[in-house]
């Protein structure tokens, strides 16, 4: 049995302070422990140039690029400028091995919430990927209903909800509109009976899973650092609630990783 991480940030900072040796340490380890595949998740410019270095270095990593909702308010840059950033890594895309715009999209979870910048990064990169022909990484937090309208605009745009904490009904909308639906380690907490049922109404060829790492570590890791060696308690809580052995899930799960990201 072997997994496909479709959404890691071993960029993140948590990896140098917590683990012996550092994300150069952890993704070997990772990858002799039943995981195939990463895709490496920028939230910035400068993250998504960091995170094409790493994934050059193993077989099994691709990269995705972009702004997500939160990071755009706190660049130097106006959006022109930074989009020329990911503009300029996306124009390299074969040797910078990027298989996603992302991760992008609304978070109105903060109180300092600037929603008609996080529009503009996010819309802008979705045209972006359309002229690219790239999948997008959609991040939605506290924001279903703007996430779910922004996209419908775009009939063309594929791509997945990532660690997806939306509403059946729009789940099941999003699926037959040909999105790909994220389980992180969330499925697997107490507290989360939604993305059960969520996971339980989905068709088998439009569901994904990830770690969303350094954060969202399955049960029986909450709270601890995590990293994709983690991601199989993610893999035995999908098939718990949707009924299914876990060989045949995941054996599925890396049918769908591969046909959204073209990783041939
Ligand atoms: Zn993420």
């Amino acid at each position: 049995m072997t997994l496909f991480d479709t959404h890691a940030h071993y960029i993140d900072s948590r990896f140098e302070e917590e683990y012996e040796g550092g994300a150069a340490a952890l993704i070997p380890e990772v990858f002799a422990s039943g995981v195939s595949y990463v895709v490496n998740v920028g939230t910035n410019p400068e993250n998504s140039l960091r995170a094409i270095e790493q994934v050059k270095k193993y077989e099994g990593m691709y990269a995705a690029v972009g702004i997500h909702p939160t990071d755009g308010q706190y660049l130097k840059g106006t959006p022109d400028e930074e989009l020329a950033k990911i503009r300029a890594l996306l124009e390299k895309r074969e040797e910078n091995k990027i298989v996603a715009l992302g991760e992008i999209g609304f978070d109105y979870h903060y109180d300092d919430t600037d929603k008609p910048l996080q529009t503009e990064y996010f819309e802008r990169q979705i045209n972006l990927a359309l002229e690219y022909d790239l999948p997008v990484i959609i991040h939605d937090r506290d924001a279903h209903g703007d996430c779910f309208d922004t996209v419908r605009k775009y009939p063309e745009l594929r791509g997945v909800f990532h660690s997806y904490s939306g509403s059946r009904e729009m789940a099941i909308d999003l699926v037959r509109r040909g999105w790909y639906i994220s389980f992180s380690g969330v499925i697997s907490f107490k507290n989360a009976p939604r993305v059960r049922e969520v996971a339980q109404a989905m068709p088998a060829d439009r569901i994904l899973i990830e770690t969303d790492c350094p954060y969202l570590a399955p049960v029986p890791y909450r709270g601890k650092l995590n990293h994709s060696g983690l991601m199989r308690h993610t893999l035995a809580a999908l098939a718990d609630a949707r009924g299914e052995d876990e060989a045949t899930l995941a054996e599925q799960l890396m049918q769908n990783s591969r046909r959204l990201f073209g990783i041939a």
